[in-house]
């Protein structure tokens, strides 16, 4: 058959039919189906607290996130004795880590939600005092938030602010380079802007700057979406490999994914890279990803006596796997699990600007 070719990240799929195909990957062990829910009983996040601490072993780069969220899931399932001695574990053990700043945001979050106040306003005031980076004091406004301390949020907020204010000085230059903390420091001052507004305060410069930037980008969405309505294509599947599955595929089937690949542990951040692409390309395209099922896409392969490395056989195993019920909306809300199968919140997994 002909493809328009449009080759993804790892230079795998095409067009087919007008759906743009985009990469394989694996499910992982639970349903893709109740990850994608977004209400959760406790057991559910007992369940999520057991699997981050799984990914925290199995994803050694990324651990200090990964028990932050195993503690997060703990206090969610109201065990908050194993919250904070999780917290505890990753503040003794990973003091080197640029990322345990954010635990003790998160103890201070445990603290309140099991209705120790006085003791989170005490690690408030220590951490306040302790000069704390921008990214722990956007993390502390937004749980305050949460938490519905507009006034104490607002000052958290900012302090983030101002923190990046004062690292101005080659900041283009390093955004540049980085782009990561700029998203952050776009992120805590919009965080503002929405505590400014929900306190009922009228809109600063800087307010309206945001607004401003937001209008600006909408508007450039729009062009962008007008210009490729005429052609584009109404809904973009893509095919992925989920976390569980990735090093699998990787040994059964190199030509599909090298093993460099798994390595560099790019795998998902480039997807998630495309996804935003595609989805920034054509604003009013709807992106669906499916997990692909290794042992599924073996028996349909054996069954048609075609090649893994078939493009056509690869989109009849996606159109399976949408006819059962697996294919996921993207993005997912940023509170809710994560696609890749990680088991984390998607603005703390692959969501996470900084990470991309
Ligand atoms: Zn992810």
């Amino acid at each position: 058959m002909a493809h328009d070719k449009t080759t993804d990240a790892l230079g795998t799929p095409a067009d087919h039919d007008g759906q743009k195909e985009m990469a394989a990957s694996e499910p992982a062990g639970g349903s893709v189906r109740d990850r994608a829910s977004g209400t959760h009983s406790p057991h559910d996040w007992d369940e999520r607290a057991r699997q981050c601490e799984r990914d925290a072993t199995m994803y050694p780069d990324e651990v200090v996130e990964a028990l932050i969220d195993a503690a997060e899931a703990w206090k969610n399932a109201g065990n908050f004795t194993r919250a904070e001695a999780t917290i505890r574990r990753v503040l003794a053990e990973h003091s080197g880590d640029d990322a345990v700043e954010l635990a003790w945001p998160m103890l201070i979050e445990v603290w309140l939600a099991a209705g120790k106040d006085e003791q989170a306003r005490d690690e408030l005031a220590r951490l306040s005092a302790s000069r704390p980076s921008v990214a722990a004091s956007t993390f502390t406004a937004e749980l305050l938030e949460a938490h519905g301390d507009y006034e104490t949020a607002l000052e958290w907020a900012e302090r983030a602010v101002i923190g990046w204010a004062g690292s101005m000085a080659g900041a283009v230059e390093r955004m540049s380079r980085d782009p990561g903390p700029f998203a952050v420091m776009m992120s805590g001052v919009g965080i503002r802007a929405g505590l400014r507004a929900s306190l009922g305060y009228e809109p600063d410069e800087l307010d309206r700057l945001t607004s401003r930037a937001r209008d600006a980008f909408a508007q450039q969405l729009d062009a962008l979406a007008a210009s490729h309505a005429r052609s584009g294509p109404k809904e973009v599947r893509g095919l992925f490999w989920p976390r569980g599955a990735l090093e699998e595929v990787a040994r059964r089937w190199p030509t599909l994914v090298p093993a460099e690949v798994v390595e560099s542990g790019r795998y998902w951040t480039d997807l998630e890279a495309q996804y935003t692409a595609v989805a920034a390309e054509a604003r009013t395209t709807r992106v669906t990803i499916v997990p692909a099922d290794p042992d599924a896409l073996a028996a349909l392969a054996l069954e048609e006596k075609l090649p893994v490395e078939d493009n056509d056989l690869r989109w009849r195993h996606r159109e399976a796997q949408r006819a059962r019920k697996l294919a996921i909306s993207w993005p997912p809300p940023r509170n809710g699990p994560c696609w890749c199968g990680s088991a984390r919140k998607y603005k703390k997994c692959c969501g996470n600007p900084a990470i991309r």
